[in-house]
């Protein structure tokens, strides 16, 4: 299912495959294996001669609807799930490199996934360079001979900076390297990298698209050629695969996905103008408002400015501390992307295990708290928020 069908239908209707049953909705197989008719079909499935499932490591027909569906909806040939966001990213990286290749890497990236590059990949003789998000020459200049991909998070966590995709990916495709964008801030409903020229999309499906905190997930969209070599040989192989369990509540997540991100975006915007009047604040990071420096490249880049909002409070760490201490009913938890309201504290937090330079590089400084802006009322969140900062 793909042409005649919008948006909102794909992520209602595609990757439905009814079995004998004729189920309305979409059926959960918990199963480890799949049963073979004779010897000869086990051995022609195992030899690749005939297709058909043959265990859950490789694939489940749940996970495949959920590959399908969401591959579909990023306007991608094909998907690969996996058991969590940074299994996706860790997947991607031991799909595509080999030691003594290089990445160039955006230095505003989840904490987890600079761990990844800086402690484990160099490890096994692949080398990173960080460079500022936005700095088109900065990705330019770090290209050496044996580069072999860029990755970066646009907007970035948590201060919501961008590039522009199409400009980055041209110099991609000049340098013939990959470009990999995680896109778990915007999801597709806010933001297409494939169609912008990125050649692979990561998803943390843990954050909008279950959006309701209860499973881990990830995802990785390209095209056949580029997924199907190297990275699903290591899922397949390593088996960091997604369960069907897990499968089956993210793919029913991707079916209100675009009423839950453009309300909580819309609701983020009108947060973020809110603190940007406050007399506590001194900063206010949302790529919704015209005061972002790059709010031009927003309005063409994405449908809406996302749902989380960061915002730095006079009184560095202490005073951040205190409004997260104040508040009554937004959690304090470092996920993001629920129906809750949540707030967090990355510099102590989700970035706390970077160094301090690369934190303050990052524009991560003490006073910076992150909200990311769930579906309960406004006003009790700005009532919540005011507890601390008035
Ligand atoms: C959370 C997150 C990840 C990692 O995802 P997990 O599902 O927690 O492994 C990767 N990228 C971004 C931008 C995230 O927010």
């Amino acid at each position: 299912m793909t042409q005649p069908y919008d948006l909102d239908t794909l992520a209602i209707r595609s990757g439905i495959h009814r079995t004998e049953f004729n189920e309305h909705a979409e059926a959960l197989f918990l199963t480890s294996s799949y049963v073979f008719d004779n010897a000869q079909q086990a051995a022609d499935r195992f030899q690749n001669k005939e297709p058909g499932y043959i265990y859950s490591r490789f694939t489940n027909p749940t996970v495949n609807a959920f590959q399908e569906r969401l591959a579909v909806m990023e306007g991608g040939e094909y998907a690969i799930a996996t058991a969590s966001g940074m299994a996706a990213i860790l997947t991607t990286m031991m799909g595509l490199l080999k030691a003594g290749d290089h990445i160039v890497v955006s230095q505003s990236i989840f904490g987890a996934a600079v761990q990844l590059f800086t402690n484990i990949l160099s490890r096994f003789g692949i080398e990173s360079t960080f460079v500022p998000l936005s700095d088109i020459d900065g990705w330019k200049r770090a290209i050496q001979s044996n580069t072999k991909l860029f990755y970066l998070e646009t907007p970035s966590n948590p201060t919501m900076e961008l590039v522009d995709i199409q400009a980055l990916a041209e110099v991609s495709k000049n340098a013939q390297v990959y470009l990999v964008v995680d896109n778990c801030f915007c999801t597709p409903i806010l933001q297409q990298p494939l169609s912008l020229g990125a050649d692979i999309v990561i998803h943390s499906a843990t954050k909008y698209i279950d959006g309701q905190g209860r499973v881990l997930g990830g995802a990785i969209v390209g095209s056949k050629a580029l997924l199907k070599e190297g990275i699903y040989s290591f899922l397949r192989t390593a088996g960091p695969s997604l369960s069907a369990f897990n499968a089956w509540i993210l793919l029913k997540g991707l079916e209100t996905l675009k009423l839950r991100v453009e309300a909580q975006s819309q609701a983020a915007l009108s947060l973020a103008q809110w603190l940007s009047e406050h007399p506590n604040v001194i900063r206010v990071h949302h790529p919704g408002l015209v005061s972002h420096p790059q709010f031009e490249l927003a309005q063409r880049q994405q449908t809406h400015g996302g749902a989380v909002v960061s915002f730095e409070v006079k009184g560095g760490q202490e005073k951040a501390w205190r409004v997260i201490d104040s508040t009554q009913l937004i959690s304090i938890t470092g996920n993001l992307g629920d129906t809750k309201t949540t707030i967090t504290h990355p510099a102590t937090t989700t970035h706390g295990r970077i160094s301090e330079e690369s934190r303050v590089k990052a524009g991560i400084t003490d006073g910076l708290i992150r909200v990311s802006v769930g579906l309960e009322s406004l006003n009790d969140i700005k009532t919540d928020l005011s507890r601390g900062l008035d």
